[in-house]
């Protein structure tokens, strides 16, 4: 679903502070080849519903243990500070106090990681669609979406440990990338889920490339989706590419950064063609302009 219109532009960074990254970086790469891998980037942190936290979890030289939010794992990473996790929050998280949980190896004790959620007033947006099903599902379709939703649920809710997620995500698509994550959507006048993702404008037919490696863990037609990909970064990181015309890659496939997934359509509920791409990090749907 299209929100082309209002595009928030992000300060640009100042000389100085990209010359200190760029520095770090580069401190990084050479401390890498001696220690465990290190990601140079970690998403920017947003503690809000759609969001990501990032939790300090010391700076021990082995790995510091499992970390629970919301009945799943987060990605357990090592950053230059230290040891973190990063944390997604639903869009439906309540603001206020959250807890995750820390268990340390070794350790029976459950360690609480308290942080706070700040509440974010998404703005509205009204859309028409032409295929009325698509508002008002039929009892069939709604057996249909059941289904689908369990179906998503497994895909967007692994874990593989032993992959270790990139956080740079390349954009899978050129083209002019919206805020449309989080609008609270109304369709033909009724009010539907907030949006979960990013919608990309391209025109049928543009490819979508795999913006970080990965493994393909899903692909399908869904009824709201459409032909959808679903690719496994490591750790909890899942992507989801939405609306596609066609698909190229099947369930088991490996991708690297820019392997095409498959090409830009207007398949399940849509106005027009466009690529909805949604990030999930502990099962968490959350804003992948963050990324
Ligand atoms: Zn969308």
């Amino acid at each position: 679903e299209p929100a082309m219109s209002c595009s928030r532009l992000r300060p640009a960074r100042s000389r100085a502070a990209a010359r200190a990254v760029v520095v770090t970086a580069v401190a990084m790469v050479a401390a890498a080849t001696v220690a465990a891998p290190s990601p140079l980037f970690l998403p920017r942190e947003s503690r809000v519903p759609g969001g990501v936290a990032i939790l300090d979890l010391g700076d021990g030289e082995t790995a510091p243990g499992t970390v629970v939010f919301n009945g799943y794992r987060t990605p357990v990473l090592r950053s230059p500070d230290g040891w973190v996790a990063l944390v997604g929050i639903p869009l439906d998280a309540e603001p206020g106090l959250q807890t995750a949980s820390w268990q340390p190896p070794g350790s029976e004790e459950q360690r609480r990681l308290e942080f706070s959620v700040v509440a974010k007033q998404y703005a509205e947006q009204r859309l028409k669609v032409a295929n009325r099903r698509h508002v008002e599902p039929s009892s069939e379709d709604l057996e249909r979406i059941a289904e689908e939703r369990k179906r998503i649920d497994a895909a967007l809710g692994t874990y593989p440990a032993e992959r270790q997620p990139v956080f740079a995500l390349q954009a899978p698509v050129a083209g002019r990338r919206s805020s449309s994550f989080g609008l609270r959507r109304y369709f033909n006048d009724q009010p539907r889920n907030p949006h979960s993702g990013m919608d990309i404008a391209a025109p049928t037919g543009t490819p979508i490339l795999s913006p970080a490696p990965g493994v393909v863990t899903d692909t399908g037609d869904y009824f709201f989706n459409g032909n959808t990909v679903f690719v496994d970064h490591g750790q909890g990181v899942v992507t989801m590419y939405c609306h596609l015309s066609r698909i190229d890659v099947k369930p088991g496939d490996e991708v690297d950064t820019g392997t095409p997934l498959g090409l830009v359509g207007a398949t399940g509920r849509v106005t027009g063609p466009h690529l909805h791409w949604g990030v999930a990090v502990n099962r968490a749907l959350v804003d992948p302009a963050l990324f």
